[in-house]
Order: C-alpha cells, then sequence, then structure tokens
C-alpha cells in the first residue's frame, strides 16, 4: 500500500511537472509557427520547407497537447448524459476527415438507452480518439461501424468497428504504452488517454483485430458512477 501511495505522489508531482512545462512550451511554439507562416507566404519558392516546419510545429503542439491532457489529473465532472448526444457530437467533429478520406460512418443503437452517469467532455474525447484511429486506419476509405446496447441492467457497450489495417498481433501490448506509434505523425498517446479516462469511469477497453481486415474497440461503461462494476 505504501509503495502504492509513493508511486501515486509520483505521478502527482510529475504530472504538474508536465502541465507547467507544456504551458511554457506552447508559447514559444505559437510564435515560431506564427514566423514560418509568414516566411511561407514571402518566400514561395522555399515554401516546401515552410510547409514542413509548421507541419512539425503542430505535431510538437499535438504531443504538448496531450501530454498535459494525461498529467491534468482532473476529478470527472459526473452528470447523467445521453450516450447517444456524445457519439452524434464525436460523428460531427470527425465526419469532415472521414468524408475527405471516403470513410462512411454507420450507427446502430438501441432504443431507448439508458441514460450514463459519467463526464460528458472526457467521454466525448475517448471517441474522437477511436473514430480517429477508425479512420487513419482506412485511407482508402470504408465504413466504420458505431453500436451501443446495453449488457443487462448495469451496463453499457459501444464499439467502434473499422475495415482498416489492423493491429498485429505482437504490438497489442504496446497499445497501453505512452509514445507507442505506427503513424508517421502520430503521437502514440490516443489510447493511453482513452485507457485513463475509461479507467476512471470504472469500465473497460477491449480491442479485437484482424490484420488486413479490421479492428474493433469496445468500451463497457457502469451505468451509474456508484455501481463499480
Ligand atoms: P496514434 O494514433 O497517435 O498512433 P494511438 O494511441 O491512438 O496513437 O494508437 C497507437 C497505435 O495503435 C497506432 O499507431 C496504430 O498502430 C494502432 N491502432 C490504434 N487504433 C487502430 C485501428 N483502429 N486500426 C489499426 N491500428 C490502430
Ligand atoms: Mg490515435
Amino acid at each position: 500500500v505504501n509503495e502504492e501511495l509513493h508511486q501515486k505522489e509520483k505521478l502527482a508531482v510529475i504530472g504538474q511537472m508536465a502541465a507547467t512545462i507544456g504551458h511554457e512550451i506552447r508559447n514559444p511554439l505559437a510564435s515560431l509557427k506564427g514566423f514560418a507562416q509568414l516566411q511561407h507566404e514571402r518566400y514561395p519558392e522555399t515554401s516546401d520547407y515552410y510547409s514542413i516546419m509548421i507541419q512539425e510545429i503542430d505535431r510538437l503542439d499535438l504531443i504538448v497537447n496531450d501530454l498535459m491532457y494525461i498529467s491534468k489529473s482532473k476529478a470527472l465532472q459526473i452528470e447523467k448524459a445521453n450516450i447517444k448526444d456524445i457519439i452524434s457530437y464525436t460523428i460531427s467533429i470527425m465526419e469532415q476527415q472521414a468524408f475527405a478520406q471516403n470513410v462512411k460512418i454507420e450507427t446502430e443503437m438501441e432504443e431507448p438507452l439508458p441514460l450514463l452517469d459519467c463526464d460528458e467532455k472526457q467521454l466525448k474525447q475517448v471517441f474522437i480518439n477511436l473514430l480517429k484511429n477508425a479512420i487513419e486506419a482506412m485511407p482508402e476509405g470504408g465504413t466504420i461501424r458505431i453500436t451501443a446496447q446495453s449488457l443487462g441492467d448495469s451496463k453499457i457497450a459501444i464499439s467502434v468497428e473499422d475495415e482498416g489495417c489492423g493491429i498485429k498481433s505482437e504490438d497489442i501490448p504496446n497499445l497501453k504504452v505512452p509514445f507507442f506509434t505506427t503513424k508517421k505523425g502520430g503521437t502514440g498517446l490516443g489510447l493511453v488517454i482513452t485507457n485513463k479516462i475509461i479507467k476512471e469511469h470504472h469500465g473497460d477497453v477491449n480491442i479485437e483485430s484482424n490484420v488486413g481486415k479490421g479492428t474493433k474497440v469496445t468500451v463497457t461503461l457502469p451505468r451509474e458512477s456508484n455501481h463499480h462494476s
């Protein structure tokens, strides 16, 4: 127990540092980006270099943003929410990217679904991360199926299934490791954040995948926050 407490304190200190440093890093990044954009317009003949700079600055910003998110151990703001609204919101955010990549998003939700005790903002983040991964797994297009259903009286299961590249079985254990990514512009933090949020809700994340066929990520959440499953 003592060791566990020690570990928690250590994480809290690291978290605080990450949050402070993250803030200090983002401001200079913003000014670097501003100047790179300026030069990009001023010297079109070298513009490839500047657009790479801008892209890389954006990537740094994303990493810092995700790190700050992980380190921020904010207590959950639990309220009753409608999972359908959360999913619709998420789709509206990701629609543009899906459309650009020829990806269709289908939903199949049980009617009526009971309300869920959750931190709505954080759950939106979870489904944005999952949808983003699903879209990124299908560069040639395809279909994403989102389903939501009750499991007995006390749980709700939501799954996001794609027809993308799939995950190699040897990579599965790495999915919970911060910074593990197989993508060129990836941060390797999306699933870490997703797991953290779902664990805080006393839920579970389950990933099934077949290389070349697709991936199904299922999130199971207790309906009531005092009902720790
Ligand atoms: P990132 O998307 O920045 O790489 P994530 O934590 O979201 O970070 O995902 C980590 C890795 O897990 C990805 O780089 C990819 O290899 C794999 N992955 C996650 N979701 C999927 C998916 N739906 N299909 C295929 N691979 C996936
Ligand atoms: Mg991701």
